[in-house]
C-alpha cells in the first residue's frame, strides 16, 4: 500500500528528499509558504535581470551526482567548475588576489607576501585532507542511534586530529601561514558556514581541502536556479503536487502519538501517513509543535549563524576587470569579525561578497548590462532588529565597492532590490534572520544537532540546514539522504 508523505518546505533538502522518497515508492505532496520552489536556493527576476537570491556556488558536487545515481536519473542540470575559485580585494589596495586551485599558481599570487607559500599550503592541505577523509563518513555523513554510538565514532577518528577540537579555525591557520592577507583569505570559508574564523572550531579546516583540492567549487550552467527547476520538473513528471503560499502554523495529533495532520494559515488540514519537515528543524519544533526544549528562550540561547544583508543590482555597462565571485575585505579583519556578531556592529566600512552571474550566464542581464548580487554578513535580529536604514547601508556598500574597484556604478543602476535580515526572517522562516540556520559549534553538531527523527511523533522527520549534518547545498543533499534512510529504516522501501 502507498504511504503518503507531506513535505513542508521546497528547499533543496525538501526537493532532494522528495526525489528519493518517490524512488522508494512513496507518494509525495509538497507545501511551501513562499510562492515558488527552492527555499533559500531561489531566484529573483527584475526588469530584464536575473539573480540567484542566495547560494551562488557550492562544493562537493558529487553529492548531486549521488542523488542521480541512487535514483537512476539522467542529469537534470549541468555543473561548471570554477578556477579561479574567487577573487579577493582589500580596501586601500588596487592589488587583488585570484584563488587558483593549483598550489603553484596560488604561490605566484602570494609570492610578495608569503614566502615559501607552496610548501606551507601543501602541508596545510595534507592535514585538512586527512581530517576530511578520516571524518566525512564516520562523523559527517551519518546518523547516530545513541550518544554512545557517537562517542564510539569519535574514538575511531585518529587521535592526531584531537588538537583541532581545542583550537579555532584562526588558530589553526595561524600555525601554517604568516601574512595576514593569506590567513584572512584561507579562513574566509568559515564565513560560508555562517561563522567567523574566531568562533568556528578548527575541525572545519577540512573545508579548505574541499574548496581547493578535493572537488573545488561549482556553478550551474544557466544559473543556480536550474537545480531547482530540474528537480521540480522531474518531481512533477513523477506526479508530485506542489502547493505554494501555504504556511503550516499548527497541527493535530492522534491518540497513539502519531501526527495526523498539519494545519496551514487558512485552517486547511493536510493529512498524511508521514511528514518531512524541511522548515528549520529547531524553529519548527518550537513554534509549531510548542516543544519546551525549543522554547523561545531556548532558541534564543543557541548560537545562530549570521544574517544576510543582500542587494540585487542591475546596471548598464560591463565590469570587465571583475571575476564572477569577489570578496571585499577591509584592514581590520579580527576587529570586524569579532563585532559582526554583536550589537556593536557598524554599517560603515563593511566586508562583503559580490557575485556577477552575468559573467557566465548571458541570460542574467541584457547584452549591455551586468547583474550584481551583494551579500554582507551582519548580526542577526537579536542584535540589530531595525533595518529601516537599509537603503543607506546599501549605498554605503556601493560607495565602498566603487572606491576599491575604481568602477563607478551608482549612476548606471537600472534596478535595485534590497533584502534585509528582517525580510529573510519572514520570507523563509529563518530564526531572527539567521541565513544559514543553527551555528556549527561543537555543542550543535552531529549528535547534538536537532535530530532528523522527531522525539515524540514516530511519523515525523526533519531535513535541511538546522538538522544533521549542517548547512550549505552539499549538506542539504546529504541531509535528504540521511532522512530518507531513516524513513526507509522505519517504514521500508515500497518500490
Ligand atoms: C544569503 C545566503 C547565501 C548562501 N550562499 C550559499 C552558497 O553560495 N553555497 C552554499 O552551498 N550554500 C549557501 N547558502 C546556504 C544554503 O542556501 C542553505 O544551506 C540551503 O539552501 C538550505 O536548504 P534547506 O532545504 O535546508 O532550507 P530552505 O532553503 O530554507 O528551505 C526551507 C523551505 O521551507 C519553507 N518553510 C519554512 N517554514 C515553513 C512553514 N511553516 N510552512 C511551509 N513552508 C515553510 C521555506 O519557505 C523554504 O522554502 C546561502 C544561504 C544564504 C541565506
Amino acid at each position: 500500500m502507498k504511504q503518503k508523505v507531506i513535505i513542508v518546505g521546497t528547499g533543496l533538502a525538501g526537493l532532494a528528499s522528495a526525489v528519493r522518497l518517490m524512488n522508494k515508492g512513496y507518494e509525495v505532496v509538497m507545501l511551501d509558504k513562499f510562492h515558488q520552489a527552492g527555499g533559500r536556493l531561489n531566484q529573483l527576476k527584475k526588469e530584464g535581470y536575473t539573480f540567484d537570491m542566495a547560494p551562488t556556488f557550492f562544493s562537493m558536487s558529487y553529492e548531486f551526482d549521488e542523488l542521480l545515481k541512487d535514483c537512476n536519473l539522467s542529469p537534470l542540470f549541468q555543473f561548471q567548475e570554477l578556477n579561479p575559485l574567487y577573487h579577493v580585494y582589500f580596501r586601500g589596495s588596487r592589488k587583488h588576489y585570484k584563488l587558483f586551485r593549483e598550489p603553484e599558481k596560488l604561490a605566484q599570487e602570494f609570492k610578495e607576501i608569503e614566502p615559501d607559500f607552496e610548501r606551507k599550503f601543501k602541508k596545510y592541505m595534507e592535514e585538512s585532507g586527512e581530517l576530511f577523509h578520516d571524518t566525512i563518513d564516520k562523523i559527517v555523513k551519518r546518523n547516530f542511534d545513541n550518544f554512545y554510538a557517537y562517542v564510539w565514532a569519535l574514538m575511531s577518528v585518529p587521535p592526531k586530529h584531537l588538537p583541532k577540537l581545542m583550537r579555532t579555525f584562526w588558530q589553526e591557520v595561524e600555525r601554517h601561514f604568516d601574512s595576514n592577507e593569506v590567513k584572512e583569505i584561507i579562513s574566509l570559508v568559515s564565513f560560508f558556514l555562517g561563522g567567523t574564523p574566531f568562533n568556528t572550531p578548527a575541525i572545519y579546516t577540512l573545508l579548505s581541502y574541499t574548496e581547493f583540492m578535493h572537488d573545488g567549487y561549482h556553478n550551474v550552467k544557466g544559473g543556480m536556479y536550474e537545480i531547482v527547476e530540474g528537480l521540480v520538473r522531474h518531481l512533477k513528471e513523477k506526479g508530485v503536487t506542489f502547493h505554494f503560499n501555504t504556511e503550516i502554523v499548527t497541527f493535530e495529533v492522534t491518540n497513539s502519538g502519531t501526527l495526523e495532520s498539519l494545519i496551514d494559515q487558512n485552517g486547511t488540514s493536510w493529512k498524511a501517513d508521514l511528514f518531512v519537515i524541511n522548515s528549520d528543524a529547531a524553529l519548527f519544533r518550537g513554534k509549531v509543535f510548542n516543544r519546551p526544549a525549543f522554547s523561545e528562550k531556548k532558541l534564543n540561547s543557541k548560537q545562530w549563524t549570521m544574517a544576510p544583508f543582500t542587494m540585487y543590482v542591475g546596471i548598464e555597462g560591463k565590469l570587465d576587470q571583475l571575476g564572477q565571485h569577489n570578496y571585499f575585505l577591509g584592514n581590520n579583519f579580527k576587529e570586524y569579525a569579532n563585532k559582526v556578531y554583536t550589537s556593536d556592529f557598524k554599517t560603515d566600512k563593511p566586508y562583503y561578497y559580490v557575485n556577477i552571474p552575468s559573467k557566465n550566464n548571458t541570460n542574467a542581464a541584457p547584452a549591455d548590462g551586468e547583474a550584481l548580487f551583494f551579500l554582507c554578513p551582519v548580526p542577526d535580529l537579536r542584535m540589530i532588529p531595525d533595518w529601516s536604514n537599509k537603503e543607506q547601508f546599501g549605498n554605503e556598500i556601493i560607495r565602498d565597492f566603487e572606491q576599491i574597484t575604481g568602477q563607478v556604478i551608482s549612476d548606471k543602476i537600472r534596478t535595485k532590490t534590497i533584502v534585509a535580515p528582517d525580510e529573510w526572517e519572514t520570507t523563509f522562516n529563518l530564526y531572527k534572520g539567521s541565513g544559514l540556520g543553527l551555528g556549527h559549534t561543537l555543542k550543535q553538531m552531529a549528535w547534538f544537532r536537532p535530530k532528523n527523527v522527531d522525539e515524540k511523533f514516530k511519523n515525523v522527520f526533519y531535513t535541511g540546514a538546522s538538522t544533521v549534518p549542517g548547512t550549505g547545498l552539499p549538506m542539504a543533499m546529504i541531509s535528504a539522504k540521511l532522512t530518507v534512510n531513516q524513513i526507509v529504516k522505519s517504514y521500508g522501501s515500497l518500490s
